[in-house]
This record gives C-alpha cells, sequence and structure tokens, in this order.
C-alpha cells in the first residue's frame, strides 16, 4: 500500500534507484540520521522491468573520458566490495583496438596508471597478435595494433544483482513498492518550485526528497518535471548550437550464440576477461565472403552461463524516429519495433568467427529469440546527475549505466550535504558553459 508520505521517495526500482536506496538507508543510518524506513522505491513495473534488466552486465573502465574513468573506478569499488551479492564476475576486461584509436586507448592506459586502476597495454600489430594467441590460440582478427588489459571489471548478472541490492536495501527498513506508475508532481508555492507530492496510480505521496532513475522513461519524467525539451550547448567562445533535441534514443543491439558457454576459455582453462574488438579490417559474412562493411567496427562478448551461451553486443544506431513518439513500452525484448534488427546476428556472428576459428561455422547456433532495447541518450551521450527543482536528484546515466552501481552511494552522500567531485562533471550546466567532455575515435556513442 502507498503510504501517503514518505521522507525519501525514489522512482525506479533498476540499478540507479536500488544502489541510492541501499546506500542512503546505510548513510542514514550510519549519520544517526533516519533508517531505511524513510526511504521508499517505486516503480511502475517489477525489479528489472527496465535496462537494467536486460544489460548485458560489463562492468570496465575504459573510457576516454577522465570524469567517466574515474567516475567508473569508484563503481568498481562498489562492485568489488560484495561479488557475491551483487552476481558479480571479476573476470576483467579488454579493449582491443585497429590503429585508429591507438592514441585514445594509450592515453586511457596512461591515466589508468595515474588513478591506480590496474591495466596492461600492448602496443605493435606483432606484440598484440602474440599477446592474444598467448591467451587464444584461435585468435586470428586482422588489423589489431594495441590490447588495452583492465585486470579489474568483468560482468555481472543483471537481473541477480537487482535483486541482491534489493535484498540489502530491504534488510534495512527500505519499502520497494512495484505496479505503482508515476503519473506527475505537485510543486510548493511561491518562491520555491521544490516539489511537495508525487501523483502515482496509487494515489498522492508527499515527500521531502525525490530522486529519478527512470532509465529510458527520462524522457516522461523530465516533460512532467517541466524541464527543457530543447537546449543550447556551447560549442567555443561566443559560438553556441540552440534547439538542440534533450533527448535521443538509440537502438542496443544484442544477442546470444547458443553454444556450450565453456568452449570460449583461455587455453590455460580460466574464465576469459570481457572481450571488445574495434577493428578496421573488412568485415566479410560467414555465410558467402560477400562484404558486411568496410567501414569500421565494433562487437563485445563473454562466456555467460545466466544466457546460456555467449553473449555480446555491437555498436547501437540512432532511433529515426522522432524522441517525442517512440513507444518506450512495451520495453526491451517485448518491443514490437524496438529490438535487435535481422542483420545484427549475420554481422556479429561474422564478426566473431573474425576474431576466433572456434566460433566459425557457428552462426545457425544464434538465438533468434528477440534480445536488445532501447537507451535515451543525451546531447553528448554522456550522463546528466544533476539536482533539479531543488529537491530531486536525477540520475540520467545516457545508457552507460549497469555498470555504474556506485552513482547512487555517491548521490546517498550527496543528499545529505556531501558533494561530490566525481559527479561535478556531470552536471546539467556543462551544456550552457561548454564543458563538455573529450570525444574519442570509438565507433561507439558511449566510449
Ligand atoms: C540491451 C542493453 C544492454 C546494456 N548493456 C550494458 C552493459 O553491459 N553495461 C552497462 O554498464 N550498461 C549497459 N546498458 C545500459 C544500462 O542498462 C542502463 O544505463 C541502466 O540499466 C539504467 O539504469 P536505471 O536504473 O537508470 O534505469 P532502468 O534499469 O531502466 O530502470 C528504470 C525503472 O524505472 C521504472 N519507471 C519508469 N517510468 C516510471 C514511472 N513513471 N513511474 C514509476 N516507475 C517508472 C521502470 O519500470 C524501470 O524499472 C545496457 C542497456 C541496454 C538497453
Amino acid at each position: 500500500m502507498l503510504p501517503g508520505q514518505s521522507k525519501y521517495v525514489i522512482i525506479g526500482a533498476g540499478i540507479h534507484g536500488l544502489s541510492t536506496a541501499y546506500h542512503l538507508a546505510m548513510e542514514l543510518q550510519a549519520r544517526k540520521l533516519g533508517d531505511g524506513s524513510d526511504v521508499i522505491v517505486i516503480d511502475k513495473g517489477k525489479l528489472g522491468s527496465g535496462a537494467s534488466g536486460i544489460a548485458c552486465g560489463v562492468i570496465r573502465n575504459n573510457y576516454y573520458q577522465p570524469a567517466m574513468r574515474e567516475l567508473m573506478a569508484h563503481s568498481v569499488e562498489v562492485w568489488d566490495s560484495d561479488p557475491e551479492t551483487y552476481a558479480y564476475n571479476p573476470v576483467g576486461y579488454m579493449q582491443v583496438s585497429h590503429e585508429g584509436m591507438h592514441e585514445d586507448v594509450n592515453s586511457i592506459y596512461e591515466q589508468q596508471k595515474n588513478i591506480n586502476y590496474a591495466s596492461e597495454f600492448i602496443e605493435g600489430a606483432k606484440a598484440s597478435d602474440a599477446f592474444m594467441k598467448a591467451m587464444f590460440d584461435d585468435w586470428q582478427a586482422k588489423n589489431i595494433t594495441s590490447v588495452l588489459h583492465e585486470k579489474k571489471g568483468g560482468y555481472a548478472h543483471n537481473q541477480l544483482s537487482l535483486e541482491g541490492l534489493a535484498k540489502k536495501a530491504s534488510a534495512l527498513g527500505v519499502t520497494i513498492l512495484t505496479d505503482t506508475k508515476v503519473l506527475g508532481f505537485q510543486y510548493q508555492n511561491g518562491t520555491s518550485s521544490a516539489i511537495q507530492a508525487i501523483e502515482t496510480s496509487l494515489g498522492k505521496i508527499k515527500c521531502d526528497y525525490v530522486v529519478v532513475g527512470v532509465g529510458p522513461w527520462i524522457r516522461d519524467i523530465w516533460q512532467m518535471l517541466d524541464l527543457p525539451e530543447k537546449i543550447s550547448i556551447k560549442i567555443a567562445d561566443n559560438e553556441y548550437h540552440h534547439d538542440v533535441n534533450m533527448w535521443a534514443f538509440w537502438q542496443l543491439q544484442e544477442g546470444v550464440l547458443s553454444i556450450d558457454p565453456t568452449l570460449f576459455r583461455q587455453n590455460n582453462g580460466q574464465l576469459p576477461p570481457v572481450i571488445h574488438v574495434d577493428s578496421d579490417a573488412p568485415l566479410d559474412s560467414v555465410i558467402d565472403g560477400q562484404s558486411i562493411t568496410n567501414e569500421n567496427w565494433g562487437i563485445y562478448y563473454k562466456p555467460d552461463i545466466h544466457f546460456d551461451g555467449i553473449q555480446g553486443g555491437a555498436m547501437p544506431y540512432a532511433v529515426e524516429t522522432p524522441t517525442a513518439d517512440v513507444a518506450i513500452d512495451p520495453y526491451g525484448p517485448a518491443s514490437p519495433e524496438f529490438i535487435s534488427s535481422p542483420g545484427f546476428a549475420l554481422m556479429w556472428c561474422s564478426a566473431l568467427a573474425h576474431c576466433h576459428k572456434r566460433f566459425e561455422g557457428q552462426l545457425a547456433a544464434y538465438d533468434e529469440t528477440p534480445s536488445g532495447g532501447i537507451g535515451c541518450f543525451t546531447p553528448d551521450c554522456f550522463p546528466v546527475i544533476d539536482v533539479f527543482r531543488e529537491n530531486c536528484h536525477i540520475i540520467a546515466d545516457s545508457n552507460h549505466g549497469y555498470k555504474m552501481i556506485g552513482v547512487g552511494k555517491l548521490i546517498a552522500q550527496e543528499i545529505l550535504g556531501q558533494k561530490s567531485e566525481l559527479l561535478k562533471p556531470f552536471q546539467f550546466d556543462r551544456y550552457l558553459k561548454g564543458n563538455l567532455h573529450p570525444i574519442s575515435n570509438s565507433p561507439f556513442p558511449w566510449s
């Protein structure tokens, strides 16, 4: 049942909402300011009905943008703090790249050293090939000239990690209310524009503070909060892009090759790190050798017992439907419109075979069950994490976010007055001030 009042209301039971709830309950208790009974999480669906419940679960530090890297290093510490409850596999992560990305990845490696994030960088075509073959004797990818091997990170099992977080939050007294949809907000009158109450499908709930972690549904909550659909971005002194759409949707393409996941192990029998390959080598079809692309392409993959096969994805593509018209529901694989495209299976399986001989001739094992889902991206494709309307923290992660389990911890601390330097580069006013993040040469909008 919906209470009439709660001090803290968190909208969304995905990774950010649940992590914030758990950490807020802990912080309140530790500071003797209250406890989990002051916190309620409401979700229009169930635990993990959003992007967190279908995420591939990859956790990495590999970002060209220093602020992203520092934030991710903090999140990896949170994953590392309780791998069992978070269903986290700390197998590491590898960025395998063509020459066009060499310099970018080198700078990532150099800066990882500065923040003590353990990684190894292999440079040159011969050395990269030898390094990969020492790990996988069937390695055969072409045009690879660098490998960044992050010793930390890896992947977690999406639904299990959410259940783990929910269990921890509930144990501290947090209420998680599912099947409760937020429909609107009521604001203070007069000089304050703070939120006073939330209108939901089960009635009204008064609150002191709101946290929004609604993944791709941010388009709708943003509108309910009367925030701007179009913004201005400073690109140089006295130079602006005006009327830029605040939100855009991209389709994430992922799938599963239904083969025994134990067929993908290192030569020494150990679980492999999550592998991400970005290549400029021509990619040909495993069916007939016809060219799939001569442009840069990228894939990622891992053996995954929960997906029962080799799970991974490729570059996303922009959804062309105007943002306001995109049907977010039904979400994910249930969507009739937004699932991995028919061409994805051939591209991804051909790329897997380009990288490893063991994946040749396996296209027929591709699992045709619909997969993938959409993400809602900001204008620069990096998160907006900030306070709006005086008492509302929004975590709009621009689809970077399953790995960002630590953001909820930082938000909990901010709510209680401890400002985070790690979150500062993600403030909304960076657009107007021109404090933008650097852009990499990756074919992915999130690297
Ligand atoms: C196919 C795919 C693969 C991905 N893979 C990775 C990956 O490997 N690694 C990674 O780091 N990130 C990945 N991501 C991105 C990541 O999943 C998201 O950035 C992250 O999960 C967003 O978390 P969230 O808590 O903000 O939102 P979500 O997990 O989307 O949860 C939002 C919740 O809000 C609820 N909600 C929405 N509107 C309302 C409302 N009006 N009232 C009440 N409740 C509401 C929804 O029901 C939902 O449960 C992937 C995304 C997709 C789509």
